[in-house]
């Protein structure tokens, strides 16, 4: 399969108060600038062109980017990128989105919209301090789809501050209301250094308490799945055949460029990094016409093989033994087996012929399963 590509446009409306990702605000001429880096960086990567499989464009809030400027983005992609046969997402913010961007993501080839919602509740909404109303998540689904950009996912937060079982229960009906084919609902988890974690430490907020998380928890499964949404990872649900390949591609360690600030990409087992900084960034591309890249490193056996495990044990069906074999240089029964052996009696983890897999309890412990596989792991080589 061909490697797949990540676009990051790291510009939002505001910094939401729970946020870690590289982000900023930035000017319209900012904006100009970042396009023009992001030619030549897709220039001088691709100088033969590329055709992904799959093609994701995250943030930031790439729809905070102006009609005229995603218009010119796409003309950008196009001059390089084939993406007639890809699934193209795009993360879209509600409240970001307009008829005429609506058009210009479809123009880009964007195939499939990811929503931003995190609450349907504006009390929700603002202790987040997300930068729009409550009601525009329908808005914007009825203008990506009226652009013929059909599919459509969103994000739900759950474990937020003062939420209830009911809270979340009217987030997920609203959600499924949309026709949505794919859900992602993630607890929200506190990142060092964002103003939410400060209110925290202040006691400004409560904390979820962790007996009404692993009930919201069980909820989000249960609801998803009588509404034909099936969990594929651990925080993902997709109707049969709706599931993220992009994301699967990061999940099975897969191979994908990545151009933008602060983008990450892997090929054959080695991680670059681009410069999380517009302006060194937008520098380097257009004064000194070198690629941005700050990081560098080509993993070894053991540690594509622990990554394979991290990423891939989230998903429902687990990770493939001859995938991990070809990675690690070694069968997963030979340098796992004993303690995979022990996880499977105490009914968190499951081995078949061909993968080796987290039962439903084993997905709630997840942390604690990895961390007993990746030292069995380091201790066998
Ligand atoms: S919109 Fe997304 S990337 Fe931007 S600040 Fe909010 S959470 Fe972070």
């Amino acid at each position: 399969m061909n490697a797949s590509l990540y676009i990051h446009v790291p510009f939002c409306v505001r910094k939401c108060e729970y946020c870690d990702f590289y982000s900023g605000v930035a000017t319209a001429a900012d904006i100009d600038r970042y396009i023009d880096a992001l030619q030549r960086e897709l220039e001088l990567r691709f100088p033969q062109g590329l055709k992904p499989a799959t093609v994701f464009m995250g943030g930031g809030t790439p729809t905070r980017l102006e009609a005229r400027q995603l218009f010119r983005l796409g003309e950008v992609l196009r001059s390089r990128v084939d993406v007639s046969a890809a699934e193209f997402t795009c993360e879209i913010n509600p409240g970001t989105l307009t008829p005429e961007k609506a058009d210009a993501l479809a123009a880009m080839g964007v195939n499939r919209a990811s929503f931003g919602v995190q609450s349907f509740q504006p009390r929700f909404l603002r202790a987040l301090g997300r930068a729009y109303e409550a009601g525009t998540a329908t808005a914007a689904v009825v203008m990506a789809r009226a652009a013929g950009i059909v599919r459509v996912s969103m994000d739900l937060m759950f474990a937020l501050p003062g939420q209830t079982l009911d809270d979340l229960r009217h987030d997920l009906q609203r959600a499924l209301e949309h026709g949505t084919e794919h859900l992602s609902l993630y607890a929200l988890t506190y990142e060092d250094d964002t103003p939410l974690t400060r209110q925290l430490q202040n006691g400004e907020v409560e904390p979820c308490p962790e007996e009404l998380e692993s009930e919201m928890f069980e909820l989000v499964g249960d609801t998803c799945a009588r509404a034909g949404l099936l969990r594929y990872e651990v925080s993902n649900f997709a109707r049969p055949g709706a599931e993220c390949r992009h994301n699967l591609v990061y999940w099975t360690l897969g191979d994908w460029h990545g151009v933008g600030a602060g983008a990450h990409a892997m090929l054959d087992g080695e991680i670059t990094a681009n410069a999380a900084d517009f302006k060194y960034y937008t520098a380097a591309l257009l004064e000194e016409g070198k690629l941005p890249v700050a990081r560098r490193e080509q993993l070894g056996p053991l540690a594509r093989a622990e990554t394979l495990l991290l990423m891939g044990l989230r998903l429902t069906r687990g990770v493939e033994l001859a995938r991990f074999e070809r990675f690690a240089g070694a069968g997963f029964n030979q340098l796992c087996g004993e303690t995979a052996r022990r996880l499977q009696d105490l009914g968190l983890l499951e081995l078949t012929p061909t993968h080796v897999r987290a039962t439903p309890k084993g997905l709630l412990l997840l942390d604690s399963l990895i961390v007993e596989l990746a030292s069995s792991l380091e201790a066998a080589v």
